[in-house]
């Protein structure tokens, strides 16, 4: 969802930065503002304003990105929301001293942000305090006051934001991952949900409630992440893979694919072309292009798969979390060169819950 209403800016570092559509809304927002307050200079000035905070940002979560890159971790991109900055990581490392570096780097480099406004210009006067100006120097004020405050706010211990991390890291030194996770958690929730509150009634920012809302979800979904994990350790690839799917050519017309699915109703069709899978559907897919597709269309037209393949003998626990991620990707599963059936997140997550009931028994 957050990925489909993004689009790409531009590589630093060789890491990929996308800009979701709605920070448009939030830059004419504070242009519309500023010119409401100031005419053009207040417009122009807002929007100078915006884009050095999220300079700011971007550098924030370059910190964590280019400290996770040290530890041969994958970075898929970093997203900018108008709520802030996210990285997106290929995994999460379950090193507590590598998970408190990465964290820390963040926060660091928004105290030496602030530490070199300081140099620069020194505390501001009183009266920059008390009035507002719409130049330079209202700006590196304003600068300055950001960076110090994006340092300090982040290292609340609201998980996932960094100090919840910080505290989870701590934490899972002396307990485990999953109990460390659940405790920071537990700290969490009251906490964002007071963020909320004290959003919407002291600060009367909707984008802070909303940002607190963020992190109340996000923590619940990154501990169900934590959790399946702890379920599924030491399963591979084959244990998860649904073997129940037929083999068509890539060829295959819409009529005659919804024919041959029609016999025995087999839960996934694989389109090989050349022997390599093309394309994969499930047979709601399949009814979706039919009520769109002509009798002769070729069904490999009307699909738009991207494939990952996996092999059988690979660990789960490494892939399950992209699995889950990336949704709108097919997984085929090769043993010895042969496709043996496919990996969906419903199939895994069906396992995960099959495992946890059979642990009552033991
Ligand atoms: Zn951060």
């Amino acid at each position: 969802m957050l990925r489909s209403w993004s689009f790409q800016l531009f590589r630093i570092y060789g890491i990929q930065i996308e800009l979701h559509f709605t920070f448009l809304i939030l830059l004419a927002w504070v242009a519309w503002d500023g010119w409401i307050e100031a005419g053009i200079l207040g417009g122009a000035w807002s929007l100078t304003l915006i884009i050095l905070l999220f300079i700011c940002v971007v550098f924030h979560e370059l910190g964590h990105c280019l400290v996770a890159r040290h530890y041969r971790i994958k970075i898929h991109r970093i997203l900018l929301l108008p709520i802030g900055g996210m990285a997106q990581f290929g995994e999460i490392p379950r090193n507590p001293i590598k998970e408190l570096l990465i964290t820390v780097a963040g926060p660091a480099v928004n105290f030496g942000f602030f530490g070199l406004v300081y140099a620069c210009m020194g505390w501001p006067e009183k009266e920059f305090l008390l009035s507002f100006s719409y130049d330079l120097n209202g700006l590196f004020v304003v600068l300055l006051f950001f960076n110090l405050t994006m340092g300090i706010f982040n290292l609340f211990p609201v998980f996932p934001m960094d100090g919840g991390r910080i505290l989870r890291a701590i934490l899972a030194l002396r307990f485990s991952y999953l109990t460390a996770t659940k405790i920071a958690l537990w700290i969490a929730k009251p906490l964002a949900v007071l963020g909320v509150i004290l959003a919407l009634t002291t600060l009367e920012s909707i984008l802070t409630a909303i940002l607190f809302a963020f992190i109340f979800i996000g923590g619940e979904l990154e501990y169900a992440m934590v959790r399946r994990r702890e379920t599924l350790g030491g399963l591979t690839i084959a244990d998860v893979t649904c073997r129940d799917f037929i083999v068509m050519d890539a060829n295959i017309t819409v009529q005659d694919a919804v024919s041959r699915f029609s016999i025995g109703y087999p839960r996934s069709i694989i389109l090989l072309d050349d022997g390599m899978v093309a394309a994969l559907l499930s047979p709601s897919r399949l009814k979706k292009i039919v009520k769109k597709a002509k009798a002769h269309d070729l069904l490999i037209s009307k699909t738009d798969s991207k494939i990952t393949a996996l092999q059988a003998d690979w660990p789960l626990e490494v892939f399950v979390d992209s699995i889950f991620r990336n949704i709108k990707c097919v997984y085929p599963v090769y043993q010895h060169n042969t496709i043996i059936g496919i990996v969906e997140p419903s199939n895994i997550q069906g396992i995960a819950e099959w495992k946890n009931l059979s642990r009552r028994f033991i």
